[in-house]
């Protein structure tokens, strides 16, 4: 198998050696965090394959969309933007435009390329990344080639990786979900919850801390119900202990964790941590039993609220955040008063808000909504306006403590540098641009909205 990986790779390069240019590649990712993560796997395969990355499609001989298949009108956008991208395959006949990511798992996805964008010559499912590189030499030998729904397994743990930051870096430690919840598609594209051995993605964490990264973000579609199905099974806290005793001067962060495996040893693992924030972004959904079963969920709000009344028993300051879902069909103006009593006991940090939208494939969709869209929008109007108090007010808990903060960006406008403390929480000091990329000590002096504000200590 290496060997005719090899063979592969060694045909690939002599392809690119008749190039009268340097071959260049672009990849764009659209999506979750862990779509971007593998975009990062896509782009080493190219550079190793001898491709230079570009982030200008018009100059690239290969361009990968990585798309995403949560949202059905991103997945429009997806199309319509691939559909632009006939202009510059006329002007360079030997351009490989490919698809890749969950939206290339999907059927429907498939035909319409086949039917009404035949440039599409490559689509390669979010399991198969490691066929890329027979993929692309299928095509240069004229076939059209189509790969997909290879997500059974795991990626080769020996793929290279391109990574976007030199400080934050993302390692997925499980791929695919069980949950099927009724309005995601994600079991449906991306399998069966597999989990990566905890050696390997030690050795990868070790790794990246030594290279001297500050941010390691650990991902999975339900990252707490980690190992799983593994020979000899380990438990997330457990993998969580194991990572935090790497020596060094970093954060943990992790997501996506799912309620009904969230436990009083995760909590406890995470407050006696080292390294691991204190933050869990614990998506609730919807503040109504009804509703949550129906979204087959696989919790009550008692045993979500178990877990949020632990974290805080242990340590008051300890914060959350969520996903919640607006306007799911069946939600009534009852139901959704059950998300504000959610919002006002919970305190969330912050909330990612959606109005649910359907998503073709799966039985929420065929639900006839109880609700007008005015109704829900206005919903989501009051929801949005109270979290905005809620966070104001419950972040003024920090004001007065000096707390870690990564540096992630610098504006040279404002001499602003804007990252994430150890609690999940943003914030903002004045600092420089050297400044990027290093835990600091900063004094919280003000609060907004849900940002915080404070003056760095050096
Ligand atoms: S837990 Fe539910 S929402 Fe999350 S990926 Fe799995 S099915 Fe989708």
């Amino acid at each position: 198998m290496a060997e005719t990986g090899a063979q592969t790779r060694e045909e690939i390069r002599a392809v690119l050696e008749t190039f009268s240019h340097t071959p260049r590649a672009h990849v764009q990712s659209f999506g979750c965090q862990l779509n971007f993560c593998d975009g990062e796997k896509y782009k080493g395969i190219l550079q190793d394959l001898g491709y230079e990355l570009t982030d200008i499609p018009e100059k690239a001989d290969v361009i990968l969309f990585n798309a995403c298949a949560v949202r059905a009108h991103a997945e429009s956008r997806v199309i319509g933007r691939l559909g632009a991208l006939k202009a510059i395959k006329e002007k360079n006949p030997r351009l490989i435009v490919g698809l890749c990511g969950c939206m290339a798992e999907e059927a429907e996805v498939r035909a319409l390329l086949k039917k009404s964008y035949p440039f599409v010559k490559l689509v390669l499912g979010a399991g198969a990344m490691e066929r890329l590189p027979e993929s692309l030499l299928a095509v240069y030998r004229g076939e059209k080639h189509y790969e997909t729904l290879a997500f059974a397994g795991l990626p080769d743990e020996a793929l290279p990786t391109v990574r976007e930051s030199g400080f934050q870096a993302s390692v997925p430690v499980m791929y695919g979900c069980n949950n099927f919840c009724t309005y995601c598609i994600v079991p449906y594209v991306r399998g069966r919850e597999r989990s990566r051995r905890p050696e390997a993605i030690e050795q990868e964490v070790r790794g990246l801390i030594e290279q001297g990264y500050k941010e390691i973000l650990l991902l999975g579609q339900n990252v707490n119900s980690y190992g799983r199905g593994l020979d000899e099974e380990i438990s997330f806290p457990a993998l969580l202990r194991r990572l935090d005793a790497i020596e060094g001067d970093y954060f943990i962060r992790f997501m996506s964790s799912h309620p009904k495996d969230a436990t009083p040893e995760l909590i406890d693992t995470m407050l006696q941590s080292k390294h691991i924030e204190h933050h869990l972004h614990l998506p609730v959904q919807c503040g109504s039993d009804r509703v949550l079963k129906e979204m087959n969920r696989h919790y009550t709000l008692e045993r979500y609220l178990q877990t949020v009344d632990y974290a805080r028993q242990q340590s008051p300051d300890f914060g959350f955040s969520s996903d919640l879902i607006v306007g799911f069909p069946t939600e009534t103006d009852e139901d959704f008063e059950g998300t504000m009593r959610i919002i006002e006991y919970v305190k969330y940090d912050n909330l990612y808000t959606f109005i649910y939208s359907p998503r073709s494939g799966t039985k929420a969709a065929e639900m006839p909504f109880v609700s007008t869209q005015e109704q829900i929008a206005a919903r989501m109007s009051r929801l949005l306006a109270r979290q905005r108090e809620i966070s104001e007010d419950f972040n003024k808990r920090f004001l007065g403590k000096t707390v870690r903060f990564l540096a992630e960006k610098h504006d040279p406008e404002t001499g602003l540098l804007l990252g994430k403390t150890r609690e999940g929480l943003v914030l903002e000091a004045a600092g420089t641009p050297e400044d990027v990329g290093r835990l600091l000590h900063v004094t919280v002096t003000g609060v907004k909205n849900w940002a915080l504000s404070g003056r760095l200590e050096r």
